[in-house]
């Protein structure tokens, strides 16, 4: 089958079922914009077994996914959606951006979780958006961003639990959603390791419980086997929960 899309971490292809996508996860890592890029082996297959365990678990719990199946190892069939352009983040802990550009200390537990709506746009480097610079782009009704942003702070509590039970504190991460034929707005794209910011609790060291995509990014080394880390505490918690 033809490529409908590459991006940086997946490829869609259409399927024979128009409302159906099939995604392939890569072992390509970009960070900083694709500015940097790199290998993490066995990443596309952590990271689509990671998300397919996440979005059972979220649907469980009431939380609208495009996941359908999984029919080989890194390979994802989804619902077709148009992809809302935005990357939804979630924040719990100050890390990342968020200390680069407020000078709040990495690992300071915010008040409240914080969510941040950045515009999906490579080219514009993803720039963070006010209220009302949403607004002003229409990319989603003003109805649609309530729905986005109380349905990303109710996946925060879930994630939160879940992570909890795998000994992980969840510190940030970042959705997307789209909306199918009929509008409803499904959560999107994955949840991994590459879009999660996720802390060994077992570990004291800033570095040493780092288990996401900042090894990579920050050049801490042992990438591959963070992401398993993940992986087996994540696979071992949907096991736990019979999912
Ligand atoms: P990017 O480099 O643009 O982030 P990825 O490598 O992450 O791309 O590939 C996934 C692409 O597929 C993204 O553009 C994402 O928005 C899109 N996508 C994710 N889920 C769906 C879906 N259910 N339907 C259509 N497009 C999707
Ligand atoms: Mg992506």
């Amino acid at each position: 089958m033809e490529k409908r899309y590459e991006g940086k971490a997946k490829i869609l292809y259409p399927t024979t079922e128009p409302e159906v996508l099939l995604t392939v996860f890569k072992d390509d890592a970009t960070a900083f914009n694709a500015q940097k890029r790199g290998q993490i082996q066995g990443k596309g297959e952590i990271n689509c077994a990671v998300s397919a365990a996440l979005f059972r678990f979220l649907g469980q719990r009431g939380v609208a996914h495009h996941f359908l199946d999984c029919p080989a190892p890194a390979q994802m069939r989804v619902k077709a959606l148009e992809i809302i352009p935005l990357e939804v983040v979630v924040r719990n802990i100050a890390a990342g951006s968020l200390c680069r550009e407020t000078g709040l200390a990495e690992g300071q537990i915010l008040p409240a979780p914080l969510v941040e709506f950045y515009l999906k746009n490579d080219a514009l480097g993803d720039p963070l958006l006010t209220p009302e610079r949403l607004f002003l782009l229409d990319v989603a009704r003003p109805e649609e961003v309530e729905t986005l942003k109380t349905s990303a702070l109710a996946i925060n509590q879930h994630l939160i639990a879940f992570f909890a039970d795998c000994d992980i504190t969840l510190v940030d991460f970042k959705l997307e959603f789209g909306r199918d034929p009929q509008g409803q707005i499904l959560l999107a794209d994955e949840i991994s390791p590459d879009t999660c910011r996720l802390w060994d609790r077992g570990q004291r060291d800033p570095q040493a419980r780092v288990l996401d995509k900042d090894r990579f990014r920050r050049d801490l080394g042992q990438v591959e086997s963070a992401y398993e880390t993940v992986r087996e505490r994540v696979l071992a918690q949907i096991a736990k929960l019979g999912l």
